[in-house]
């Protein structure tokens, strides 16, 4: 018989096991509650649910939790672990706390939607590996769920307040379990985390910016820009060739129209392109869109020959954005002392098996 992954069932898919089954609906939700909120990992520790209906259970729903294999924490206390899938691919997930003094404290996971990337940014770790899978819908919620898993054996209360999809993999080319994931994460029968405070990033796959305004208006967006220019970011974003930025601009005013959210341009800063003419055609390029652009020094990656800017170059970067009316923060730079630029740690454990 045919088994379904349970971290990436619905209530109501579970329901319809339930009624296959028969067992009562509730369980359903007991089922779903464990999983999901309770972040359990083995069936043994679903404690309300008699051992016979676990049994019936795992006839049609398998449980597979990621296998950490690695953990690196900073200094700064973001963590980055490297876990492993059922089939031996491992992907990276990072959690970020940053404590707040007026509200809550809140904890950022960084979560992977691919097993590498196709689209093979000239910068990026991910992209140097070429693409293996799209991750399934229980890969994606169980990242989320095992942190949850891992932090709350030191801290039973801890909950996941924020998500960023800058994992591995471009999350708009694994669309469908990337929705699916999101509402489940989103449950309140599940870890409850509110769409508003999720964001997706894309390098710009443009009839995905626009579908996911209508699918999902609730979400936000983080749209990886890096240069102002085609030429300058074809070299880049090989997806540019494709949807230049002409199209990539009209997309991003048509996702502000539909949803009112801001947008934020990522923009990686390096000794290249950190120039004052790249600024000046980035506040051009700009004008007019719901922006915030997000400054951030690239994180240097053996073989990408990519290097960091001087601050110095920063400042002045961000200086000519300021002056021409736009909204810059300079991305607060986190566990760089544990490689966290996703793709690093992959590349540098794979390497080690070598
Ligand atoms: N594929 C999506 C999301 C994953 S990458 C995207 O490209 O947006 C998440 C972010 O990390 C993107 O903004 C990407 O451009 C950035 N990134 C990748 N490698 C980097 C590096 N070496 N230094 C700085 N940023 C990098
Ligand atoms: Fe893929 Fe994003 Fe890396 Fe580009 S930056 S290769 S789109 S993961």
């Amino acid at each position: 018989m045919e088994t379904r992954e349970l971290r990436g069932c619905s209530e109501d898919e579970l329901i319809e096991i339930c009624e296959k089954i028969g067992l009562k609906r509730f369980r359903a939700s007991q089922l779903f509650q464990w999983v999901q909120q309770k972040a359990v990992r083995t069936w043994e520790e679903m404690k309300n649910i008699g051992a016979s209906d676990r049994q019936a259970f795992s006839s049609r729903l398998s449980l597979y939790p990621l296998e950490k294999v690695r953990e690196q924490r900073s200094k700064d206390g973001t963590r980055k672990y490297l876990f492993r899938l059922d089939d031996g691919e491992t992907i990276e997930c990072v959690l970020m706390d940053y404590a707040r003094t007026r509200s809550r404290d809140r904890h950022t996971v960084c979560v992977s939607t691919q097993v590498g990337c196709a689209v093979g940014c000239a910068f990026c770790a991910t992209g140097l590996e070429g693409f293996r899978r799209n991750l399934t819908v229980a890969e994606i919620v169980g990242q989320v769920i095992d942190i949850t898993h891992e932090v709350r054996q030191e801290d039973p209360d801890f909950q996941v307040t924020n998500l960023v999809f800058m994992g591995m993999g471009e999350p708009l080319l694994n669309y469908d379990h990337l929705l699916q994931a999101i509402h489940l994460l989103n449950q309140s029968k599940g870890l409850n985390i509110g769409m508003r405070r999720m964001t997706i990033s894309t390098c710009g796959v443009v009839p995905r910016i626009i579908q996911l305004a209508k699918d999902n208006p609730q979400v936000g967006l983080a749209v990886s820009l890096h240069a102002a220019q085609d030429d300058v970011r074809n070299e880049l974003i090989p997806m540019n060739r494709r949807y230049p930025l002409s199209q990539l601009m009209e997309a991003c005013q048509e996702y502000t129209e539909i949803t009112h959210r801001r947008i934020t341009f990522e923009v990686a800063l390096t000794t290249e392109n950190a120039r004052p003419e790249e600024a000046e055609a980035l506040a051009r390029l700009l004008k007019g869109q719901f922006g915030h652009v997000n400054l951030i020094p690239v994180n240097p990656v053996a073989g990408t020959g990519m290097e960091r800017p001087n601050p110095e170059l920063m400042r002045k970067f961000a200086q000519v954005l300021e002056d021409a009316g736009m909204s810059v923060s300079s991305r607060e730079e986190r566990g760089t002392d544990i490689d966290a630029a996703c793709g690093q740690l992959r590349r540098q454990w794979e390497g080690e098996l070598k």
